[in-house]
């Protein structure tokens, strides 16, 4: 029986809320508190009608480490489930120091002003929070997130040594709009625009955005095109994987997407500094973020799947072995139970499940852990409780579904 104080209203949150109030046995008190308390209320609301449970709601602007102490101890939750955006981690992260109070979240610290998701600045705060006893669980998300627990579970169930990781995130949903991000607009398009980077023997190799495509066949989706990234989860793999030769992340974008994307860019609306509109103070891509559709709408109007996955090449009693870990999901079945799509639910619920191993004491330790730190398995279980079952393929070591 625990109290959770969950941060941020948006698209992941409403899962977060909704999958927290389905296990009410482990979270038997939820507040909500968010920059606009509308939306919490209306989540709330949406949760007592649909499964009689009552979640409090807060009005918290989470850029302010003196009102985040404030709300954390009128609340004294168990844990603090940070679901806003990787803007707040740090700030959020501090008020947990101050107050002594377990620390979640689903994505890296990103300065507002530089695209860098890196870990640094909060590995960090791995000596506060063992200074004062508690625990932070970093990525509690699908990738990074669940892709870790894959990681781990090869690791620590599969192979005796890991050599090759390609993680693969496919989104074959069609929301119906000639552009729009699936999840916060303003991270998505900074992450995708930025440089890629993938890790070969030690060294992080920089490509251009979008330079490198691949056409992978995803088992139950089909062929997608591909694109190499960096993806956060690579910058942990890389220290807690050993023997690892290399990793990378692919992610799938349709046409429409990139042309929209590469025009807004050339035409300077991706831009992440100030300009000046008639004496007002305008950054090109906050504005643009105000006018795209909100993800957490997409959900009535998205149909497809999602197939997300570790590709994993090593080695096992002597003899090449590969795998592919992969989930996939159903838009409009997400859509169904909590009223969000599957983007939104691929994230909520591991970031559920990450408290729930916290709040029952499968995973615990003192200081800051990425989720690869920590036995999978139970992990693992949870996804298949929970709406995220997973599927293991075991493939020939020189089998491989890209078309080449
Ligand atoms: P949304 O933009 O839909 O929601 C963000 C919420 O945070 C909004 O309710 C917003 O409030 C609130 N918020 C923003 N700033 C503050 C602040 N200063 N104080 C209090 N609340 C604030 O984002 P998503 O739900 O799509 O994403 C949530 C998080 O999940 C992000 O960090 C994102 O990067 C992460 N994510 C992780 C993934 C993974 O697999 N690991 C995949 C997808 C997302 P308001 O509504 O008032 O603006």
């Amino acid at each position: 029986m625990a109290k959770v104080l969950i941060i941020g209203a948006g698209g992941v949150s409403r899962v977060v809320t909704k999958k927290c109030a389905m296990n009410s046995s482990v979270f038997s008190q939820i507040v909500l508190a968010s920059r606009t308390k509308s939306k919490c209320d209306k989540i709330a609301a949406e949760i007592k009608e649909s499964l009689h449970v009552s979640v409090q709601t807060a009005t918290i602007d989470a850029d302010d480490v003196d009102a985040l102490v404030a709300l954390i101890e009128e609340v004294k939750p168990d844990l603090v489930m940070n679901i806003a955006l990787p803007y707040q981690d740090l700030s959020i992260m501090d008020a947990c120091i101050k107050t002594k109070t377990p620390y979640l979240d689903t994505a890296n610290y990103e300065h507002p002003d530089t695209a860098k998701f890196e870990y640094k600045e909060q590995w960090a705060r791995d000596k506060a929070f063992k200074d004062v006893g508690i625990m932070a669980l970093l990525g509690s998300g699908f990738d990074p997130g669940v892709t870790n627990v894959y990681c781990a579970y090869a690791q620590q169930y599969l192979f005796d040594e890991i050599h090759y990781i390609d993680i693969l995130d496919c989104n074959a949903g069609d929301h119906g709009y000639p552009f729009a991000t699936n999840f916060n607009p303003e991270i998505n398009l900074r992450e995708v625009s930025s440089n890629g980077r993938y890790w070969e023997d030690g060294k992080w190799i920089e490509t251009k955005p979008m330079e490198i495509m691949m056409q992978w066949d995803y088992p139950e989706v089909g062929v997608k095109d591909s694109y190499l990234l960096y993806h956060e989860e690579m910058e942990s793999l890389t220290q807690n994987i050993k023997g690892l030769k290399r990793i990378r992340f692919f992610m799938t974008f349709g046409e429409s997407y990139l042309t929209h994307m590469k025009c807004l860019e050339n035409v300077g609306m991706l831009r992440i500094d100030e300009v000046e509109v008639n004496g007002v103070k305008v950054v090109p891509l906050q504005l643009l973020t105000k006018l795209l559709p909100d993800p957490a709408s997409l959900g009535p109007r998205t149909v497809g799947f999602t197939n997300i996955g570790c590709l994993i090449t090593g080695i096992k009693d002597g003899k090449a072995k590969k795998v592919y870990i992969y989930n996939v999901c159903d838009h409009q079945e997400c859509y169904r139970e909590t009223g969000a799509q599957a983007v939104s639910y691929t994230t909520g619920v591991p970031a559920m499940i990450g408290a729930k191993m916290m709040l029952e004491g499968k995973w615990s330790g003192k200081g800051v852990f990425n989720m690869e730190q920590f036995d999978a398995k139970p992990f693992m279980d949870e996804l298949n409780i929970q709406g995220l079952p997973w599927k293991i393929l075991e493939m020939k070591p020189d089998e491989t579904f890209e078309i080449k």
